[in-house]
């Protein structure tokens, strides 16, 4: 039987909570496999500089190495707000994220039957969404140099290189590959000089992938599209700062940032993740929504461990969760049959994951 080396990294507020969660649904799909799972925890965030004295303690980073994947809570809270920069926890994320050098974010975008009122466009408009943005996220404005300020004056560098743009475009055409094989490659090519680079790469890539259709478009445009008409997406492929605005934009397509997973991946080991952060105002109380935290689990099992079967099954068994009306407090509103706290939802779509014959 084949054991998949895990590292936990909780995390600080629901982190523990919806990880717990994740854990839950990991081992039930895995009783029903041939491979199991082993975890090993490690500290980040506030809780590891309350330990150690550094948001990211360097054995966090050997265990992740060590490991088959990461599956990550959430770090961050007001407690350590006022720390310098260096030692506040989402310093140890950034750290992180280039340590292991991660450099493709996936953040799906799926809106649920069940729940295409709990979105604020209209439900004709979302039903059937589902799309995965695929954002460059080491690169970009972000990181280039140089950068910097004075009194009068503050400056940052868009660049990207052509080995930094051909990884990305592979990376998006491959997931395409196993979607409906459409890739639209985001950019301001009408504008910016580092954007016609990315244009003209990311279609000399698209030849090795004859099978999958590509086509361009402008960010100012992508982002009214989305709004306008989202199911005309299947992958997105953008560089760092427009997708983290356009992720942020097709995470609300769905109605609770409870439900979004996302992994970031690349040529090591990948972090699987939700995309919400610590919910301080909700931790301790048995209320946090663990679907985004058990979604991401199974994008681990997808895209790390290629166990598509296992994957299948938990997404199955979170569509039916909802169509028999579970809701954590968030979705309340929203066609309840019964409220159920973090734990029970866990141990709802564990039970399912376990017997779901997809
Ligand atoms: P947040 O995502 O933690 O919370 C925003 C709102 O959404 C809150 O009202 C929260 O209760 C709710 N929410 C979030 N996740 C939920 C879930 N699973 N179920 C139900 N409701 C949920 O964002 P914030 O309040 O801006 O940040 C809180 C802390 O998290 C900050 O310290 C921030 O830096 C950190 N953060 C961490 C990450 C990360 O670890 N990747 C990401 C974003 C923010």
């Amino acid at each position: 039987m084949k054991t998949y080396k895990i590292a936990l990294i909780k995390g600080d507020g629901i982190g523990p909570e919806i990880i717990d969660e994740a854990v839950k649904v990991l081992d039930a799909v895995a009783s029903c496999s041939d491979f199991d799972f082993s975890y090993e925890e490690a500290l980040m965030g506030g809780c590891a500089y309350d330990m150690t004295g550094d948001p990211l303690p360097q054995e966090t980073i050997n265990i992740s190495l060590n490991s088959d994947a990461v599956l990550f809570g959430a770090i961050g809270g007001t407690k350590w707000d006022n720390l310098p920069r260096e030692k506040r926890p989402e310093s140890g994320l950034l750290r992180f994220r280039k340590e292991l050098g991660v450099y493709a974010n996936l953040r799906p975008a799926v809106v649920y039957d069940e729940l295409v009122n709990a979105s604020s466009l209209k439900p004709e408009i979302v039903r059937g969404v589902d799309l995965m943005v695929v954002r460059e996220l080491i690169g970009g404005i972000y990181f280039g140099e140089p950068k910097g300020r004075d009194e009068n004056k503050g400056w940052n560098t868009m660049v990207y290189t052509r080995p930094e743009i051909e990884r990305i475009a592979h990376q998006a055409f491959k997931i395409a590959m196993t979607r409906s094989k459409r890739v639209c490659s985001i950019d301001k090519a009408n504008v910016l000089d580092v954007s016609q680079l990315w244009r003209d790469i990311v279609t000399e890539v698209a030849k090795e992938y004859p099978e999958v259709e590509l086509s361009h478009m402008y960010v100012d445009n992508a982002a009214m599209q989305l709004i306008r008409d989202p199911k005309q997406f299947d992958v997105m492929l953008t560089g760092n700062i427009f997708g983290d605005i356009l992720s942020d934009e097709a995470s609300m397509l769905s109605g609770s940032i409870g439900l979004l997973p996302s992994a970031s991946v690349g040529a090591k080991i990948g972090v699987y993740e939700p995309i919400h952060g610590s919910a301080p105002d909700i931790a301790g109380q048995g209320i946090a929504n663990p679907i985004a935290t058990i979604a991401s689990a199974s994008m681990m099992l997808r895209y790390a461990l290629g166990e598509i079967d296992a994957a299948d099954k938990i997404d199955a068994a979170i569509k039916r969760a909802l169509s028999e009306g579970y809701r954590t407090k968030d979705l309340a509103q929203f066609d309840a049959k019964e409220v159920c706290s973090t734990s029970e939802m866990g141990s709802i779509i564990a039970n399912y994951a376990a017997k779901c014959k997809h």
